[in-house]
């Protein structure tokens, strides 16, 4: 096989390679994407938990406190029952009002903080369904991630193995000019050349449509083991056939096509 016919059989290969790998490429940005999401929605919920968690605490240690209030009122209204001493009555009536006052402030605070807790809880209850919904995305993408691998998984490494096999053909420097005209279109390494004038001598590259100068097209249409790239796009380029060069002896007919067509534009 000639050089363009080894190199075409691996572009075959290469793209079908090429295809196979992007889907699995695609599926598993899907994942990830739906994966950093949720991640991003259970940071939020894992902390909105501790600060629920710190209320909770600061409320039960209100809480604490007052119940030590509680207990020193009614030992002092014990005390203040048996009292015959009225400066000591006094004394203990006024420690009740103060204990009293610092009650009412507790329980203004526990309230707040309860208020406070009751926030949290709304604000996590309004994150359940948006986590559900990504976990059922993320879960989805897994799925099809895992169905497209168990499907074409197989199918890719034979085609690895075919195009192992058909890049080994060509000789390293080849290959690496193929591997590069693919990188940088996308895995299109290869573009036929387009004749736009063979009177004019003017020819395209049939990939990115850039002109390609004369002596390109004389080394492509050489068909020779040399390796011709477009200078635009990086393609290499080939020519499935070469058309007759103008001047060249013309039969009678075409002689005939060429007198009616004097521009040659066919
Ligand atoms: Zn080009």
């Amino acid at each position: 096989m000639s050089l363009i016919a080894n190199l075409r059989a691996l572009h075959a290969v290469d793209s079908q390679v090429r295809g196979i790998r992007t889907r699995f490429e695609n599926a598993e940005r899907d994942l990830k994407r739906h994966q950093v999401q949720l991640e991003t929605l259970a940071g939020k919920r894992r902390e909105l938990e501790a600060q629920a968690k710190q209320l909770q605490a600061a409320v039960a240690n209100l809480e604490l406190e007052d119940s030590s209030f509680k207990q020193r009122m009614e030992q002092l209204r014990a005390e203040l029952n048996s009292s015959a001493n009225p400066r000591q009555y006094n004394a203990l009536r006024d420690e009740l009002k103060v204990i009293e006052g610092k009650r009412d402030g507790l329980a203004e605070r526990v309230l707040a903080q309860m208020e406070n807790l009751e926030k949290l809880k709304a604000e996590m209850a309004a994150g359940d369904a948006p986590i559900a919904d990504r976990t059922r995305l993320r879960d989805m993408a897994k799925a099809a991630l895992d169905e497209s691998k168990s499907e074409l998984g197989g199918r890719l490494a034979q085609l690895e193995a075919q195009r192992g096999r058909a890049a080994s053909l060509l000789s390293e420097d080849v290959r690496a000019a193929f591997d590069e005209a693919a990188e940088q279109n996308e895995g299109e390494a290869l573009a036929e050349v387009t004749v736009i004038s063979v009177r004019h001598r003017e020819f395209a590259c049939g990939g990115c449509n850039a002109e390609i100068p004369l002596d390109a097209y004389s080394r492509a249409s050489a068909q020779t083991d040399q390796l011709v790239t477009c200078n635009n796009c990086g393609r290499i380029l080939y020519m499935e056939t070469v058309p007759e060069k103008p001047g060249n002896k013309k039969t009678k007919a075409q002689a005939k096509e060429a007198a009616l067509d004097p521009d040659g534009l066919g």
